[in-house]
């Protein structure tokens, strides 16, 4: 420093947990670069990493401080509204800044040095099915002698196809040479690939569509509503959202205006990309999870600077940089996907309703089954509601079967499968018309248990509270909240009793048993297991749209966003699975995805039908399912979220503060030690504003080797749990070991 000007100083975010970012000086040289929302490099704990200058009216700090290195970006990263919306974020979900710059810049663009641009090219052998073996009788002939064999050949059927060949080896232990033999034996190829297909690259453009005049409707109503006011599209399965949507987009992208388009990550299929291609062409940006770490870089400068006008993606494509941003569309807002289950734990609808407002942006979000939070602003008049009441083409919403489970007769040696002949009867009719099934069942694996029948004890995870679920093909027990595997033991761990008993039904059994009860069928299954490696799901569904497949099992995977005008037989197999989870949520759920699957049927000329299995056929997320109406579900859940009922959002705000420790009593302690803060906050700061519940352990006491209790915080104003939020975030570090959630999705 020569001259004598006044040193100015900025504070720097760093993808760190701490409360404030660092302070450094700004070098004359760098006086005009180093602004609030710019990049910088600088020096920390003997590294140097990219952090974002977050503000400049530093006054002179007390202690010594370091010198920016350098500002790499002629322009800042970020915006002001978007360091805006990044500082709203922290505030409101109690995050460090630091970390929440995290989930607004792409990786390479912050805190890591260096790495900018690496791709993620891999060379790998893919091996890939050339010859469908369509039914049990002729794969019996083609592996009698090769059991392995078929294990390797039905392994990559249910990987949509193909499959890495190292991966697929691994997996199963079997050598290369087991799936070289496929090759040998001409069912299958195998080659090398140098890079991953982007399955959105070279997509055919579809015909412009043709609005019908209930969708034409609905776009002069959006546009008739103030930019102000968010509005709920609210459409039935099948009314075609997603039309108006892009109508609505496509003007204001014609005006040079951008627009940002959330859907969630397994509705980013090729049918949709193709469809916003074919709309937008090279104006848009679809930021899926499959890029590279280059090109996620790549595509946000082209956001940033202007040269594409449109961002596509998932949860945090929210946080895009799109220029003149004057729409967002927020599909299926529902979707609990759409919030983060780490720090910042943002919920992208809610945040999408703020950056709409900072940006003077119009936001419109899109369900057949609205949340009861959106539904509760519709009630109040914050949110506008446009109606698709119908189906393209007044195509019936497809008629529901309620099967009784307690009473309803079964087929016969259908074991655990609560296979009905109700069921069997719809499933053969639509077999035999070559037409396509959906069934649902949403638990993933052969046995959801393993237990003793001699002493009941059932085979847990060791460093979670939760059953391992037996899986097979190969036959392992895994935990489906961490990554433990074990083999299946021979005796029982407890007495020593030789023999274990399975219960539960997964996929994998249903998909095994509807194989032997339907072999001419030919099957597929898509759930995580499935699914694991990149675009698998993106191949079962090209083969189901194909016609190759007349049977699709799976998990939720399967109910959202899919159109195949075959299919005419839905079966929720069993509706049950998830309506007695201890979470407020439960019921909320059951209907949103009951009603969902079934929308899945009857789309096309030849109409269908909804078989939905439970044993609570009177409760009422079933009935208001089978009669495909939000209207009569939130009927009947809004006044069970009331008084004298225990009051749950949307009647309150809900925030979720869980301890977790090595030791139980530690994590006990922790929670509390937080519940006394806050019913001392609550009494002595918030006139008692708050309802303070717990400490109590968690419905999942302990996961990854880790004890959780947590407190439930309730406030009629969600102002007050702001405040306190805030409060508790600024205290001592002792507070670590406790994570806030605001607005959290699950209790479990
Ligand atoms: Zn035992
Ligand atoms: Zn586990």
């Amino acid at each position: 420093m020569s001259r004598e000007a006044p040193a100015r100083f900025a504070e720097v975010a760093l993808p760190l947990p701490v409360a404030t970012g660092f302070i450094y000086r700004i070098p004359e040289a760098l006086a005009q670069r180093a602004v609030p929302g710019a990049r910088v490099l600088v020096p920390v704990r003997g590294r140097r990493a990219l952090g974002l200058v977050v503000r400049t009216d530093v006054p002179l700090p007390e202690y010594d401080t370091r010198e920016i290195l350098s500002a790499p970006d002629a322009e800042p990263a970020l915006g002001e509204p978007l360091l805006e919306l990044a500082r709203w974020v922290s505030r409101y979900y109690g995050a460090p800044l630091g970390l929440t710059l995290r989930s607004v810049l792409p990786g390479p663009l912050f805190g890591a040095a260096g790495s900018a641009g690496k791709g993620a090219e891999v060379s790998e052998r893919v091996v890939t099915i050339t010859r469908a073996l369509p039914s049990l009788l002729e794969r019996e002939r083609a592996f009698a002698r090769s059991p392995k064999r078929r294990l390797a050949y039905e392994a990559i059927e249910a990987l949509g196809g193909s499959a890495p060949v190292r991966q697929l080896a691994e997996r199963l232990h079997v050598t290369d040479a087991v799936i070289a033999g496929l090759a040998t034996q001409g069912l299958a190829r195998i080659e090398r690939v140098t890079r991953t297909r982007d399955p959105f690259s070279g997509l055919a453009t579809p015909p412009p569509p043709v609005l019908t005049d209930d969708q034409r409707r609905a776009i002069l109503a959006i546009e008739g509503t103030p930019l102000d006011r968010p509005v709920l599209l609210h459409g039935v399965t099948g009314s075609g959202k997603t039309l108006v949507y892009l109508e609505v987009l496509r003007t204001l992208v014609e005006r040079g205006d951008g627009a940002i388009l959330l859907v969630p990550e397994i509705a980013l299929t090729p049918q949709t990309v193709a469809r916003v291609r074919g709309v937008f062409g090279d104006q848009v940006a679809v930021l899926h999870s499959g890029l590279s770490d280059g090109e996620r870089a790549d595509a946000w400068w082209a956001l940033r600077r202007g040269t594409r006008r449109v961002a596509v993606g998932p949860r945090s494509a929210l946080f895009a940089p799109v220029l003149r941003l004057r729409a967002i569309v927020v599909d299926e807002e529902h979707e609990s996907s759409y919030k983060q289950g780490t720090t910042p734990r943002y919920h992208a609808r809610d945040v999408a309703q703020v950056r709409a407002r900072l940006e003077g942006a119009r936001l419109i979000l899109g369900s057949a089954t609205p949340s009861l939070e959106t539904l509760a602003q519709v009630a109040d008049g914050r949110v506008v509601e446009v109606g698709l009441p119908e189906r393209v083409g007044a195509r019936p919403l497809p008629p529901v079967e309620v099967v009784d489970l307690r009473s309803a007769p079964r087929v016969e040696n259908a074991g655990i499968v609560p296979w009905t002949e109700a069921l069997d009867a719809r499933v053969r009719a639509a077999l035999d018309a070559r037409e396509q099934v959906i069934l649902l069942l949403n638990r993933r694996g052969f046995s959801t248990f393993v237990q003793c029948p001699k002493c009941g004890v059932v085979v847990e995870c060791p460093s979670c509270s939760i059953a391992l679920t037996l899986h097979r093909g190969p036959e392992v027990l895994r935990c489906h909240y961490c990554a433990h595997q074990e083999p299946v033991a021979e005796t029982c761990g407890a007495c020593g009793n030789p023999t274990q008993r399975m219960g539960g039904l997964g996929t994998q059994q249903l998909e095994h048993f509807v194989a032997l009860r339907f072999p001419a069928a030919r099957l597929a299954r898509m759930d995580l297991d499935t699914t694991s490696s990149k675009w698998a799901h993106h191949r079962i569904l090209e083969r189901f749209a194909r016609g190759d497949v007349d049977v699709l099992v799976g998990t939720q995977m399967i109910a959202k966003g899919l159109d195949f005008p075959n299919v005419t037989v839905v079966g929720v197999v069993d509706a049950d699975t998830g309506l007695h989870l201890p979470d407020f949520r439960a019921a909320e759920r059951t209907f949103q995805l009951v009603a969902q699957v079934a929308g899945r049927a009857g789309r096309g000329p030849k109409g269908g039908r909804v078989i939905v299995q439970t044993r609570s056929p009177d409760h009422h997320a079933i009935r208001a399912a089978a009669r495909h109406s939000v209207r009569a579900f939130a009927e009947a859940e809004l006044p069970l979220r009331r008084p004298p009922h225990p009051a749950y959002p949307p009647t309150v705000s809900l925030a979720r503060f869980v301890a977790t420790a090595g030791q139980a009593a530690q994590a006990e302690e922790g929670a509390r030690r937080a519940a006394d803060w806050l019913r001392r906050a609550s009494a002595e700061r918030l006139g008692g504003a708050l309802t303070v519940l717990g400490p109590a352990p968690c419905p999942i006491a302990r996961l990854k080797g880790r004890w959780r209790w947590h407190v439930l915080v309730k406030a009629a104003d969600g102002r007050a749990l702001s405040r306190v939020v805030r409060a508790w975030r600024a205290g001592p570090r002792g507070r670590g070991g406790v994570v806030v959630d605001r607005d959290p999705v699950s209790l479990l």
